[in-house]
């Protein structure tokens, strides 16, 4: 598998992840465009965050706009996550951001994650699916009993400003999920699930038709600044643009521009979808196609059902991309699986239907930045694996500020992102971490 601080750039032909959306979803895609001469605007990824870009610049601006995609539009984590729309990004909550910027910015920030989700209401409502959209609320569980009280305080300060978030205790925990790693939940009510490959083509189709050229197959090799903007040169063309936004994420080739060189750490995280679970599995968990679930741990388990009673689980992957594919990172997850379920000990020992990995965008300091780092050069990442709902707002943020407006006096918009120290050292360090996590949840 293509490994951001490994290889070059990602291969144009490489084949799309052997997923469950891929194998399950039929959709329409723009027609492909081939990338002309000139531009106002040049968008570099065609996933979550270039699409939406493209769509705010080519419909509010009016600016010739054309996005670069290494492969297939949306061939990044855009079509290869678990569909999980939540109120958030990165790893810090809303207790964690009132503690450190007060209650005013906390609550800013969760304005940003509405606006996030009217973006997503937009793009369910351009698509004839619907998203295959299941409305039933995040579930955050408290996997051990020692994390019931943490979780308490996050609802605790959380409730009062968001009334739709609920507390569930332990009974009525387990009344929708059987599970000894179920001690309490809180219930975010307004989440829901998608087909992330049905959003990717409902953004990329609106984008389309306000008149943004989408070219997949375009890797980019080399950006060049000069007199009159930037030179972008992809494998077969040669494109001139006033402005370049680059929304490549967590599939940023290390060395595409020194100025995002060692920001971010690319990181696996990798998912599974079991065969449909039967009546009796069904009933043994207590599961419904509802909610979407994902526990306290420090590298968390999440998993939901999807409509046709496959139970989708994922977690942390591979640390290298030579490794991403190996039978023992599933075998991983469904040792998780067990230990979520033991009602579910017959299914855990069945190889999975399905097993795929994408790169996701670590921040040192865990919350993506959209900013500028050098004069008409713009970018957005670090989501941290947190992306499907704040992609929507980002991607309409990062096209704002590449037209020369001010954006909001948030933590996301202020600074750039820190550069990781010892950078060539970040997967020794990603390792480490993950050997104490295992020791410690
Ligand atoms: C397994 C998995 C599960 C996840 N589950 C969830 C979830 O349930 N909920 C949630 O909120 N988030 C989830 N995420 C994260 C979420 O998918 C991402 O945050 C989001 O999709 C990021 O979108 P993006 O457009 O910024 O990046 P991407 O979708 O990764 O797009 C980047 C694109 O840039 C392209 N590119 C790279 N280099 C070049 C180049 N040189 N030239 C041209 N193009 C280039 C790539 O091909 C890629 O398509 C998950 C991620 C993974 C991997």
């Amino acid at each position: 598998m293509y490994d951001p601080l490994v290889d070059a750039r990602p291969d144009p032909q490489a084949a799309p992840a052997s997923s469950y959306w891929q194998a399950h979803t039929h959709t329409v895609w723009p027609e492909p465009q081939q990338p002309p001469t000139q531009a106002d605007m040049v968008v570099i990824g065609g996933g979550y965050t270039g699409l939406n870009a493209a769509l705010e610049l080519a419909e509010r601006y009016q600016q010739q706009v054309v996005l670069l995609e290494a492969n297939q539009l949306g061939w990044g984590c855009s079509t290869r996550n678990a569909g999980f729309a939540m109120p958030g990004t990165g790893r810090l909550g809303y207790q964690q951001w009132a503690e450190r910027l007060g209650e005013q910015t906390a609550q800013a920030i969760q304005q940003e994650y509405r606006a996030g989700f009217a973006q997503l209401e937009r793009h369910l409502a351009a698509c004839p699916e619907q998203l295959q959209i299941q409305r039933g609320g995040y579930l955050k569980i408290a996997h051990k009993a020692s994390t019931v009280a943490a979780l308490k305080r996050q609802y605790e300060a959380l409730s009062a400003y968001e009334p739709s978030t609920r507390w569930l205790d332990y009974e009525a925990t387990q009344e929708r999920l059987k599970s000894p790693q179920a001690h309490a939940a809180l219930h975010f009510t307004h989440s829901f699930g998608v087909n992330p490959l049905l959003l990717a083509s409902s953004i990329a189709r609106q984008a389309a038709a306000a008149g943004a050229q989408l070219c997949p197959h375009q890797v980019v090799e080399n950006i060049e600044r000069n007199a009159n903007g930037f030179t972008v040169r992809t494998q077969t063309q040669q494109i001139q643009a006033h402005k370049v936004l680059i929304c490549s994420n967590g599939y940023t080739p290390n060395k595409l521009h020194p100025a995002l060189h060692g920001r971010s750490l690319p990181v696996l995280s990798s998912v599974l979808v079991t065969r449909p679970l039967t009546a009796t599995e069904l009933a043994a968990t207590g599961l419904t196609s509802q909610h979407l679930v994902m526990d306290t741990r420090v590298l968390k388990y999440y998993f939901r059902l999807l409509p046709d009673n496959r139970l989708l689980f994922g977690g942390r992957g591979a640390v290298r991309g030579k490794d991403a594919n190996k039978a023992k990172y599933a075998r991983h997850l469904l040792a998780a699986l067990a230990a979520t379920f033991p009602q579910l000990q017959r299914l855990s020992q069945q190889p999975p239907d399905y097993f795929w990995s994408g790169w996701v965008s670590v921040a040192l300091d865990d919350y993506p930045r959209i900013y500028s780092p050098e004069p008409g050069l713009f970018t957005a990442m670090g989501y941290c694996g947190s992306g499907v709902t704040f992609t929507q707002v980002a991607g309409q943020r990062l096209a704002q500020l590449a037209m020369g407006e001010q954006l909001p006096a948030l933590p996301f918009y202020q600074s750039e992102l820190p550069r990781f120290p010892l950078a060539s050292l970040r997967r020794l360090g990603q390792w480490g971490f993950y050997q104490w996590a295992r020791l410690t949840q």
